[in-house]
């Protein structure tokens, strides 16, 4: 299984991610979906070990979420039942994803203080947050991830 995984890394931090390709294809479809306007939701995961994570669920835009061509506002509507059901099974909120149609894969400074804000947010309980972007368009789709402190400092990932 492991060899269908993407692992993500930065020099900069001890943090590994582990996506499975499929989710990845999981969320290129909610991107194809939603064009050309952004889309996004969350992701949930576990640790396999003390530095590395595998985000093993990607979730959609709640149906209260808002979407416009450079914007998405994630909507909340649903989310704290489904996290609650996943952390009963060992599995938790790892972060965030969210797609840039058209556009590069690079957080916003509303990405960056949305990220920071969670990692300062108890009721997350996530002080170091991923972000995938998802850029392009239909057949063309680039990614990129990210790492956010507390501090807001932001750690770009390499695959
Ligand atoms: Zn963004």
């Amino acid at each position: 299984m492991l060899t269908n995984n993407i692992i993500f890394y930065s020099d900069e931090s001890s943090i590994k991610i582990s996506v499975n390709k499929d989710l990845f294809n999981k969320m290129y479809q909610y991107c194809d979906k939603s064009y050309p306007n952004e889309t996004g939701g969350i992701l949930i995961g576990t640790y396999l070990d003390k530095q590395t994570a595998e985000i093993v669920a990607v979730i959609g835009p709640s149906e209260d979420s808002k979407t416009w061509k450079t914007r998405f506002n994630r909507g909340a509507k649903g989310i704290n039942k489904l996290l609650k059901e996943y952390w009963e099974q060992g599995i938790y909120y790892l972060g965030e994803w969210h797609f840039h149609p058209n556009g590069s894969p690079y957080p916003s400074n509303i990405d960056t203080d949305t990220l920071t804000s969670i990692s300062n947010n108890s009721k997350y309980s996530c002080p170091e947050p991923i972000l995938i972007i998802i850029s392009g368009s239909h057949n063309c789709y680039n990614q990129k991830s990210y790492l956010y402190s507390s501090t807001g400092q932001k750690f770009e990932m390499n695959c």
